[in-house]
């Protein structure tokens, strides 16, 4: 039959991108709908991401920096966590967004489909909702279907194996626990659950923690955490996972491995996010999804069916969320008429562990690897009056330049607050900013964010054709 619901833009899920193409695209006079199967809007990110993860790292970092104020002369009685009270404020940082993006929704006049997508042709949607099926008609589409966790194979179904959606929903703190998978995510979850008394062991197959992240950088961040660690085992491979009544048992290969079974009380699955794409029926819409479930996009964002749009995880790496945002904004601007394309030249990275690690543009790995020939400007924050007086003296700041133009081209910052820093460098790539702009730029003292500043100046004091 016809079309319960017809609208000017469908946008299938809620997440970062979703909302974000849906309100431009509201903005822009367009009739919009939102299809999304969660009870609350803000996808992965807000629900069971960036948000609940950041609202426990915060607890996380003043934990950690109550005990340090015992050796500056202030002494605090050892923390004690009621794990109920902390969950129950992590639901109400995110039951605040949530219900904000709901205000924001109403206020735009997008209306939201509650329910399960599924595409049925070009033009329609099915979504199962509460009330039945509902059939959206629409001109043009965003799909901003997001990405999942990925499982292995060989991993049993137990209350103590979880991925970080499971993680994050902190049923009990265990005293050994296993994380698989050194990227960010496996990180700040184990930064959390050792702050709050685990012991954390890490099985990473490839042979570095925080792959993409400059080494230099890495190699700082491990000395810092070496005491959160019970064991970190690289180039290691997890084999087989056994879940007894005693523990979760865990078996690995690899030269850093143990040879026998090691015993763990909760295992975090960590290994990475697979797209949505082959869970949408997008072959009924004509649009064309990878093997892995990736939608190959244009610069415009468009998919191969040229009205048909997508944005966020779901296009590719990296997957975070200010990447979605941005591509969310072009894809409705586009669909609303207008001329706009995707050129972000770099999409900065953090990791928001104890301490803090950001990075955007190339890494100095990558100038190697490309044979490209560098100035360097480091800044070590030991040398930083605002780094020694905040206890942070170990950071330091990296800013790399082409030796020719002398433009900056990538960024790392290793401490408290990289995250908050990172931003600048962003910006001084976007607009082609050479070492004597950024060493010339006045920053305030004594901030953390003078070493940018600083670490530019040791860049070009270095280079004899600048003044
Ligand atoms: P998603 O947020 O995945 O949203 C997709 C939405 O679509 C979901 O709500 C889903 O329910 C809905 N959906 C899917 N299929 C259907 C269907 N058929 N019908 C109806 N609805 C459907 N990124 C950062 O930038 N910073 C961080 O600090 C950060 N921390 C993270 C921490 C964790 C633990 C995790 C897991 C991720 C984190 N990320 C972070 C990544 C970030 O969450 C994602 O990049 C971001 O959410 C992607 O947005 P999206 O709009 O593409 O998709």
């Amino acid at each position: 039959g016809g079309a319960d619901i017809e609208c000017d833009l469908m946008v299938l899920g809620a997440g970062p991108g979703g909302y974000s193409a849906a309100f431009r695209a509201a903005d822009l006079g367009l009739k919009v709908v939102l299809v999304e199967k969660y009870a609350t809007l803000g996808g992965v990110c807000l629900n069971v991401g960036c948000i609940p993860s950041k609202a426990l790292l915060h607890v996380a970092a003043v934990m950690e920096e109550a005990q340090h104020m015992n050796e500056l002369g202030v002494a605090f009685a050892a923390p004690q966590v009621d794990i109920d009270k902390l969950r129950a404020h992590k639901a109400k940082v995110v039951g605040k967004l949530t219900t904000g993006l709901a205000g924001m929704a109403k206020a735009r006049k997008v209306q939201v489909v509650r329910g399960v997508g599924s595409f049925l042709d070009p033009q329609h949607i099915a979504v199962e909702t509460d009330e039945g099926r509902k059939v959206v008609k629409f001109a043009q589409a965003v799909i901003a279907a997001g990405s999942s966790a990925v499982k292995l194979p060989f991993i049993p179904e137990d209350p103590r194996i979880v991925d970080s959606t499971g993680a994050l929903e902190l049923r009990f703190v265990p005293k050994q626990m296993l994380v698989i998978g050194g990227g960010i995510i496996g990180l700040e979850m184990a930064t959390v659950y050792s702050a709050l008394g685990a012991r954390i062991s890490v099985a990473e197959m490839l042979d570095g923690l925080m792959p993409g992240a400059d080494r230099d950088l890495v190699k700082v961040w491990e000395k810092q955490n070496a005491q959160r660690f019970e064991r970190i085992m690289l180039k290691t491979k997890t084999v087989s996972v056994e879940a007894k009544d005693d523990g979760i048992w865990v078996k690995f290969e690899g030269e850093q491995a143990p040879a026998e079974a090691q015993r763990y009380d909760m295992v975090l699955v960590a290994t990475g996010r697979s797209p949505n794409g082959r869970k949408i029926a997008a072959d009924k819409a004509g649009v064309a999804v990878t093997e892995r479930g990736f939608i190959e996009v244009s610069p415009q964002m468009r998919s191969n069916v040229p009205h048909i749009f997508a944005i966020g995880d779901i296009v590719g790496q990296p997957m975070l969320a200010h990447k979605a945002v941005h591509e969310a904004h072009v894809a409705a601007e586009v669909a609303a008429g207008q001329r706009s394309h995707f050129d972000a030249s770099v999409i900065p990275s953090v990791a928001y562990t104890s301490p803090e690690i950001a990075w955007v543009g190339l890494t100095e790995e990558q100038c190697k690897a490309q044979g490209r020939a560098i100035e360097k400007g480091q800044f070590p924050w030991a040398a930083s009056g605002r780094a020694i007086a905040n206890g942070a003296d170990y950071g330091f700041t990296k800013l790399l330049f082409d030796a020719e133009s002398h433009r900056i081209i990538g960024g790392a910052i290793v401490g408290p607050n990289a995250g908050d820093m990172i931003g600048e460098v962003a910006l001084a790539i976007e607009m082609g900013a050479d070492a004597v702009d950024i060493g010339k730029t006045i920053h305030p003292h004594p901030t953390l964010g003078e070493t940018v500043g600083l670490a530019a100046e040791a860049a070009h004091g270095s280079c004899t054709d600048l003044p």
